[in-house]
């Protein structure tokens, strides 16, 4: 009947795509976007953004908690992603949603071989794959990175909510590398509460810098 060889056929379809995306060769793409960015070492660069779905970290303070939920977000061929990355600029950054939810080697590998430069930005909630020009561990409390990620951060980017964020920081900060730069970012819905504390923190302990979100300030994405 030809309903259920409909049915087959999307099936057979259904989980070829999911074969590929398990080997990174298609991504859950939420969004893409050329803008500057905002936060950390490489404010006011800019760079290409590319927004991978797909996160179970669950930060109750989330602004993208539209990203959590890969299956409303496309299945994307990783060539058509790197296509339109390169249009626009040599800065790439990959984020979220948590990208190391997927393999990133198959993408960061073709974003290299246009000489693109790569940039994640991730919680390390899950190992880290794919090939790096700049790591930025922004680690979550409900899902602790793992592994190497902290001697391979570039950046280390602590979100601050509440006081005890800022205990966490400076956990998070022992086990990271001697060169990793250490960035305190409020968290943008308390940021009026919140910036006080962080510039008082940051002039007894200079070994912190302040980040904060400058795209949300120049009301660009
Ligand atoms: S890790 Fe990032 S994307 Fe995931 S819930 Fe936390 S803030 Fe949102």
């Amino acid at each position: 009947m030809p309903e259920r060889g409909i049915f087959y056929l999307c099936a057979m379809v259904k989980e070829d795509v999911l074969a590929l995306v398990d080997q990174g060769l298609m991504l859950p793409l939420m969004e893409e976007f050329y803008t500057i960015q905002g936060e950390g070492f490489h404010k006011g660069t800019a760079a290409y953004f590319i927004r991978v779905g797909g996160c179970d970290v669950g930060c109750h303070w989330c602004d993208v908690k539209e990203s959590w939920n890969a299956e409303t977000h496309p299945p994307t061929g990783i060539d058509h992603i790197v296509t339109n990355a390169a249009k626009y600029s040599d800065t790439i950054v990959i984020t979220g949603g948590e990208p190391l939810t997927w393999d990133m080697g198959p993408l960061t590998e073709a974003l290299k071989a246009k000489n693109l430069k790569t940039h994640i930005e991730t919680s390390g909630a899950y190992p880290l794959s794919g090939t790096w020009d700049w790591i930025c561990l922004s680690p979550k409390k409900n899902k602790l990175p793992e592994g190497i990620i902290y001697d391979k951060a570039h950046e280390l980017k602590m979100i601050v909510y509440n006081k005890h964020d800022f205990i966490f920081a400076e956990e998070q900060a022992a086990k990271t590398n001697k060169d990793c730069i250490l960035y305190l970012q409020p968290e943008w819905s308390v940021r009026d509460k919140v910036v006080p504390w962080i510039v008082e923190y940051v002039m007894q302990n200079p070994k912190w810098k302040v980040s904060l979100q400058t795209h949300k300030y120049l009301n660009i994405p």
